[in-house]
């Protein structure tokens, strides 16, 4: 293939953003657009970012200054009014700008002042077709005006080579503009509109191509049936939930059920389980293991880490302390003899449920009769991942847990064939946790610790990074060092980099109070169970998204008594962290989460499971995923029209592509 540019440096770089081909250069578009239309002068409020076209009318001064480098000239606009212009560190322009010239200007207009604090300063007028400039996410070391350069030549060099997958039918109806056009517009738009006419055909278009694909999962999921099937009913586990400590709530009662009429279908159980941390799931889930249990069949658990394995393990060995219902617990560490042992055990049928964490579904793991698996602490659901499970062979029901909550609406548009129960109610009182945001150097910190320990209370404090970094983000390391010389003897820390069994032992201690003040990195997020912890105080909070936020405070607080979460930081960007001080309500604090992130940030989308999408923002362009969720039934039940067999036939690829990769 051709390279893309002359410069290696810049090739590697672009390829390192995941861009090999000119095709890849246009589908990547501009994060926002900067406009540079000129300001109406009237009325002009303090702090308003201008555009002004005008002259330069007296000679640019270097002002002599402690600080940075200041240049300040007098600037005459268009309109006849006159302002003083201040530029901070660009001394260069003393020599590039000339009186009499005519410029273009940039700036914030300071009203006691009559000045303008430039920020760049143009030659010429911007003619109003260009005044729309796209701004792409770039390596800092990769120049915007190099990457513009390469996007007009991509574009040019695909000319007439670019075809939209959207069936003419739906163009039509639609009145989507011609995709090559759209492409040209999102990067080249003289005005508003045509971002907004290029937008609706991509965005329809990676909406239909989602939704057929979906679909088309789906039909391969239905005709996976199970292999036997022994009906069973909620009833039939009344004398277990009545043996349980505890009596259960009206939702989890509700959703018992739901999971076991799922269960007597014939086909196969695709569902998830939902519920706000500590609203009760893992009871859910044993009973759904002993459900499966009557019915013969054999049971797996995962969670997504040892110390959650070993605690479900524990949990489960005292809920099935009166039956006969034999567990096992298999994890990487396992010793190699035990290990071995199980897997015969389970190949000969011996053990009804075994607990774990990956090692459940190695390659050497086979069952004798897998009826069910169950995965806690879920983030990634794909519709692909039930197809990734019956490759293996296993033609099981699959429910999945998630603390990270999924608004119902946006659940059933992206995940398709996924059925969601949902946990709404807490077991114990309603959690009850004081949020308050503080800066770093706030005397409340220690305040709160104090307050803590003196109530015989535990405190966990969160830090973004295990080690000192240069960028100033704080690390275990260092807030171990800073609580441990003022709370000596109290203080341990955890984090992933650690060996298991160091892990371990500090859990340990932590659970058994032995440990006052557990300094940790997010790795607490999933699962642990500490009821007497009821502060946390989490560094750089803006760090973390929303969601990892609401999650990581649903560690405390966990008997229901009052307790306080503690969000540090010192950024500006302090107002966004408002909500968590407003709201316990999990499905607002993830929307408000993807919103804020947009499509783009990875990260925190990944981990709520939500596929990434080029053009289509998740919550913002939901009424385009439901019309294409229509549209897209209407192609697959006409499958035949030959104007639909290009679409199909891509589809088609792009999940073979898929099973590819995961196989
Ligand atoms: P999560 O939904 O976060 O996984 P868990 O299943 O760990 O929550 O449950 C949180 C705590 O609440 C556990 O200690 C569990 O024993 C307890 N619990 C669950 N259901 C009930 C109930 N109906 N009544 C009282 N306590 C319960
Ligand atoms: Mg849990």
């Amino acid at each position: 293939m051709d390279k893309l540019t002359k410069s290696p440096r810049l090739n590697t770089l672009l390829n390192q953003m995941g861009i090999f081909s000119p095709y890849d250069v246009i589908n990547r578009l501009p994060r926002k657009y900067e406009d540079f239309s000129y300001t109406r002068e009237r009325n002009l409020s303090d702090k308003e970012r201008v555009v002004l076209l005008g002259k330069v009318i007296s000679l640019p001064k270097l002002v002599p200054t402690k600080g940075p480098k200041l240049i300040t000239f007098d600037f005459l606009t268009r309109e006849r009014n006159y302002f003083k212009v201040i530029f901070f560190n660009q001394s260069y322009l003393e020599k590039t700008l000339k009186i009499d010239e005519t410029y273009s200007l940039v700036g914030t207009f300071n009203l006691k002042r009559n000045e303008i604090n430039g920020q760049r300063i143009y030659k010429g007028e911007i003619p109003k077709e260009e005044s729309l400039k796209p701004v792409y996410v770039l390596p800092s070391s990769y120049p915007h005006h190099l990457y513009s350069g390469l996007v007009k030549r991509c574009l040019k060099k695909l000319e007439g080579k670019i075809f939209s997958l959207v069936p003419y039918f739906y163009l039509n109806k639609y009145r989507l503009i011609n995709k090559e056009v759209a492409l040209n517009w999102t990067h080249q738009p003289r005005d508003k509109k045509e971002i907004h006419q290029a937008l609706r055909h991509l965005k329809y278009e990676e909406a239909l191509l989602f939704s057929l694909k979906n679909q088309m999962i789906r039909e391969d999921n239905k005709s996976l049936k199970k292999v036997k099937k022994e009906p069973i009913d909620f009833e039939m586990s009344a004398p277990f939930v009545d043996s349980l400590p505890f009596k259960l709530t009206e939702d989890q009662k509700q959703v018992s059920r739901e999971i076991i009429e799922d269960m007597n279908q014939s086909s196969l159980m695709y569902r998830l389980l939902q519920g706000d941390v500590g609203t009760g799931k893992t009871i859910v889930s044993f009973i759904a293991l002993y459900a499966n249990y009557l019915r013969g069949d054999q049971g797996a658990l995962m969670a997504p880490t040892d110390a959650l394995a070993r605690q479900h393990y524990a949990n489960a060995l005292k809920i099935f302390k009166n039956t006969k219902i034999k567990i096992a617990l298999l994890l990487g560490s396992t010793s190699p003899a035990t290990k071995k042992q199980i897997k015969e055990d389970l190949i000969d049928g011996y053990l009804d449920i075994v607990i774990g964490t990956h090692s459940l579904f190695t390659k050497d793991t086979s069952y004798s009769s897998l009826g069910l698996v169950i995965i806690d602490e879920q983030h990634r659901f794909g519709v692909n991942q039930r197809i990734a499970l019956a490759s293996k062979g296993d033609h099981a029901d699959l429910l999945m847990m998630s603390a990270t909550p999924i608004p119902r609406s946006l659940a059933l548009t992206i995940f398709g064939d996924l059925d969601i129960s949902t946990l709404y109610s807490f077991p114990h009182k309603k959690r009850d946790v004081v949020t308050r945001i503080f800066s770093s150097e706030s005397d409340k910190i220690f305040g709160a610790v104090d307050y803590a320990l003196k109530n015989d209370k535990q405190v966990y404090v969160i830090a973004p990074l295990i080690d000192f970094s240069e960028d100033g983000r704080f690390s275990t390391e260092q807030l171990y060092e800073k609580f441990a010389v003022k709370y000596p003897n109290k203080v341990a820390m955890l984090h992933g980099k650690m060996k298991q069994d160091e892990k371990e032992e500090i859990l340990k201690n932590f659970y058994e109070g032995n440990v006052k003040i557990l300094v940790s990195t997010q790795v607490v997020e999933v699962g642990i169970d500490v009821k007497n912890a009821n502060t946390m105080i989490i560094y750089d909070a803006t760090h973390f998204g929303l969601a990892s936020l609401h999650q990581l405070r649903g560690r405390i607080g966990r008997d229901g008594s009052k307790s306080y979460c503690l969000l540090i930081t010192d950024d500006e960007n302090a107002k966004k962290l408002n909500i968590l001080t407003k709201s316990e309500d999990g499905f607002k604090i993830a929307e408000e989460d993807m919103r804020q992130r947009g499509p783009g940030e990875l990260s925190g989308i990944r981990q709520s499971g939500i596929p990434d999408f080029s053009y289509l923002n998740i919550i913002d362009d939901y009424k385009i995923f439901v019309v294409a969720r229509e549209d897209a039934k209407e192609i697959l039940n006409n499958r035949d029209n030959k104007n639909y067999q290009w679409i199909i036939k891509r589809v088609n690829y792009l999940i073979s592509d898929e099973k590819v990769k995961k196989a």
